[in-house]
């Protein structure tokens, strides 16, 4: 029988034993309920008829991290999602040294002592989206809002969502299943704390998930995750034909996942919307590839980080393909932003989840 979700390091099949099923989020509550009944049924019958089994391409697609997940979930051709407009605009707060996995990069222990870029950049960014009205979603470090609670405060207080990047930033899938609990839940503690909001969402360093990342995302108090990074790169990628916002069932309850907003061309998923991505892309790339994931009815998930409008931060030492993706066009892409902010409405991820399905159908499940 074909297992829709298959891993290459992993023992436990993801998904495979866990019933897990996905959904798009669309529509009204109502709605949203009945498309995610329909899929659960829907699944059920592919797996047990083995019919539309996962598209597994290891060989052909060696771009995709050996942690990646191997899942071909359904979507309902039957929504109609094209009444959506908005976009959502994220910001992973972090210091210049929050590179991941770069050799010889400054370490929990030594943050502390290192001098620190992220609120001036920050600021910047806030004063950015009061100028242009945009309300985004902001995904701290636990550790960040720990020695910058001023951040955090200032951020609430202008409207802006705050969410979590875990504490200490480090790769999921190189944490035990207690580690990651531990990091996520001390996240939110202290981000609720700051800012004395409830912090609903959660965005893995560097896009890493492993198998047991939403059971234990929903074991934490997390509504919704927006870690899926369609594509293949570094570190992480999840194999997934889903291209809109979903919903992913676990023994536990479920969570919403909100992927990165890729584009297929010519067969091949690509980000165009966050990170090096937008910084290397002129805007008239951008905003293409924005209107095509808008036309088919997603929204435009984009990400940034406070260093990437800093050409004056210190650097890490690092190779060259890895030094030109990290810091190409820190100079330009204030500007960009402002630009995407002028022609494209955003929101953020927990405002859109309130208006397009019921957040009371998700699990907020206290330890
Ligand atoms: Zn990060």
């Amino acid at each position: 029988m074909a297992n829709r979700f298959q891993q290459r390091r992993h023992n436990v099949a993801y998904g495979a034993g866990r019933n897990e099923n996905r959904a798009p989020i669309v529509g009204g509550s109502e709605r949203g309920a009945n498309t995610l009944q329909g899929q659960a049924a829907g699944d059920a019958g592919r797996v047990s008829g083995g019919s539309a089994g996962p598209a597994v391409k290891r060989a052909r697609d060696p771009g995709f991290r050996d942690s990646a997940v191997f899942a071909s979930p359904r979507v309902d051709e039957d929504v109609d999602l094209r009444a959506q407009s908005e976009s959502i605009f994220s910001v992973d707060v972090e210091d210049w040294f929050h590179i991941i996995d770069i050799p010889g990069a400054p370490q929990l222990p030594q943050w502390d002592s290192l001098p620190s870029c992220v609120e001036r950049n920050f600021m910047r960014l806030l004063d950015l989206f009061s100028e242009k009205h945009a309300t985004v979603t902001c995904f701290f470090l636990g550790w960040i809002a720990e020695r910058f609670p001023n951040l955090v405060r200032e951020a609430s207080q202008r409207g802006h969502e705050i969410a979590s990047h875990g504490y200490a930033h480090q790769l999921t899938y190189q944490l035990s299943n207690t580690q990651f609990y531990d990091d996520v839940l001390r996240a939110r503690k202290l981000l609720e704390d700051a800012s004395g909001t409830a912090v609903v969402g959660y965005r893995a360093p560097s896009f890493s998930v492993s198998d047991w990342f939403f059971e234990t995302l929903i074991d934490a108090g997390y509504t919704y995750d927006a870690s899926v990074f369609p594509a293949p790169r570094e570190h992480g990628g999840m194999r997934t034909n889903a291209r809109e916002p979903y919903v992913i069932k676990q023994g536990n309850g479920h969570i919403f996942e909100f992927p990165i907003s890729v584009v297929d061309l010519m067969g091949k998923p690509m980000c165009f919307s966050g990170g090096g991505y937008l910084r290397l892309l002129p805007y008239s790339a951008i905003r293409h590839l924005s209107h095509r994931v808008l036309d088919q009815g997603r929204p435009v998930v984009f990400y940034i980080h406070p260093r990437e409008i800093d050409p004056y931060q210190p650097r890490l030492s690092m190779g060259m393909r890895r030094r030109f993706k990290t810091y190409v066009n820190l100079a330009t892409t204030e500007s960009k932003l402002a630009r995407l902010l002028d022609e494209f409405p955003v929101t953020t991820f927990r405002d859109y989840l309130s208006r397009n399905t019921s957040i009371k159908g998700s699990t907020t499940h206290e330890r």
